[in-house]
């Protein structure tokens, strides 16, 4: 059956993330916009001390997901009615209100990040439980993932990092690039190829720890958005990794390519999320003017022959926004309910790549020169916006992904 409605945590969460993204994001957003590489310190501290007195993270949907399962398990017979916890569509909706306070300042938040998702995407349960518990420990810590290389960036089958095995130890060897998180980062979920010669199964996820002799973040990347997340080039040589770290393990061949690539199915609604709080904030901004403060009647009941322009924009904008939302909400809900969710996940990221764009360039346009003035945030969303449409795989490749599904066509027939 369908149901819109969300659960009583849910709406909490959603009322108490927008309140903190409001009175604590929000006020230093253009701070750290401008201050491009300065370590929001105390944010990132107070942050993560509020998210873990409320006993949640919104980084990862699983880790909490498996916890819960824990706690499902230990209680008594009659709980097996409650339901689910929604812990990937309670973490979209969160995600959606942070990113509306600051997306930068989201990226900086304490987590199990990409490199978390990852992790609960590849490894064996005890890999979960080893690095999970360094993730969602006592102090912050974060957890990237390094994929993209100088050579390469959509085609993830091109890895050229290395891993060679050395007894118990692999030693890898290459560049990445755009690693976000890459300087507050704990542990990095590495990408390397054991060998060219053995294509995608030769493709492994290591994860290699903060201080590991030869990991070094080369530079941070000046952007022109999302600019107080730190993206940093990650350089790695002669960087020996225990066997221990590999995700998946040795032994199953497959797992490592394709289970690193289902981190996506998780992400990627979550990445989709952050972009519906950048549209949205810019529409509210504007809303604010135009409508709430400016005597614009917004008549949903004309006929569009009645209508002025103003209005039809504002609708169009709106219809935009919650059509983004409700496919994100989808791919998360049925990440949460155990459905394959990969086309969902990228339908969602797709639209709302394009959604993000469009409307913040429009805010911008109805704005007038002010729209263009540093005064107000509307340049910021703007420029913030476009990596929207490029990381976690660009729109192209959300929709060659989309496309495969629909026609069930392979890789190789779809390219
Ligand atoms: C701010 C930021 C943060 C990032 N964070 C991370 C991170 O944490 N970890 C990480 O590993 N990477 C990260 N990235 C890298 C990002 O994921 C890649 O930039 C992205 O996947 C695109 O790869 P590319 O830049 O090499 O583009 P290319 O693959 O070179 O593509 C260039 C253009 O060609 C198009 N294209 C490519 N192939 C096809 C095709 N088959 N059909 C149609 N069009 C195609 C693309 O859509 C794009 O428009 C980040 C990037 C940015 C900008």
């Amino acid at each position: 059956m369908i149901d819109f409605e969300l659960t009583p945590i849910m709406k909490m969460a959603m009322e108490f993330t927008h309140n903190y993204a409001r009175d604590v994001m929000r006020p230093i957003a253009r701070k750290y916009d401008e201050e491009e590489h300065k370590e929001p310190t105390e944010f990132i501290q107070k942050t993560h001390e509020m998210f873990s007195s409320m006993g949640f993270s919104f980084s990862t949907a699983r880790a909490g997901e498996e916890k819960e399962e824990k706690e499902e398990k230990a209680e008594s017979s009659e709980k097996h009615s409650r339901p689910k916890m929604e812990m990937n569509l309670l973490g979209a909706i969160s995600v959606e209100e942070l990113a509306w306070g600051c997306p930068g300042l989201t990226l900086r938040i304490p987590g199990p990040g990409l490199g978390g998702a990852a992790i609960m995407a590849a490894g064996t349960p005890e890999q979960k439980k080893r690095f999970m518990k360094v993730l969602v420990g006592s102090k912050p810590s974060y957890g990237a993932m390094a994929l993209t290389e100088p050579g390469f960036g959509s085609d993830a089958s091109a890895v050229a990092t290395t891993a060679v095995k050395d007894g118990d130890y692999f030693i890898l060897n290459g560049t990445k690039i755009f690693v976000t998180g890459g300087d507050m980062a704990d542990l990095y979920v590495v990408w390397a190829t054991l060998g060219k010669d053995l294509g995608r199964a030769g493709i492994k996820a290591f994860v290699v720890e903060k201080g590991t002799p030869g990991l070094k973040m080369a530079r941070l990347e000046h952007k022109l958005g999302i600019r107080a997340s730190d993206t940093a080039e990650v350089v790695l040589e002669d960087c020996r990794v225990h066997k221990d770290n590999l995700l998946g393990g040795e032994k199953k061949e497959e797992k490592g390519f394709k289970g690193a690539m289902q981190t996506f199915d998780a992400t990627r609604p979550m990445v989709a999320a952050m972009a519906i709080g950048i549209a949205r904030a810019a529409y509210d901004y504007i809303y604010d003017d135009f409508v709430t403060k400016g005597g614009l009647e917004i008549n949903y009941g004309k006929a569009l022959h009645k209508r002025g322009y103003l209005e039809t924009v504002f609708e169009d904008m709106e219809a935009k926004i919650n059509a983004s939302r409700l496919l994100t909400w989808k791919a998360a809900w049925m990440l949460d309910h155990n459905l394959p969710n990969l086309k969902e996940a990228s339908m969602a990221k797709a639209k709302a790549g394009t959604v993000v764009d469009e409307i913040t360039q429009k805010a911008i346009e109805l704005y007038g020169p002010e729209g263009y003035s540093r005064r107000h945030l509307l340049e910021k969303w703007m420029r913030d916006a476009k990596v929207y449409d490029v990381f976690e795989g660009t729109g192209q490749i959300q929709r060659l992904v989309v496309a495969r599904a629909i026609l069930d066509y392979t890789r190789k027939e779809l390219k």
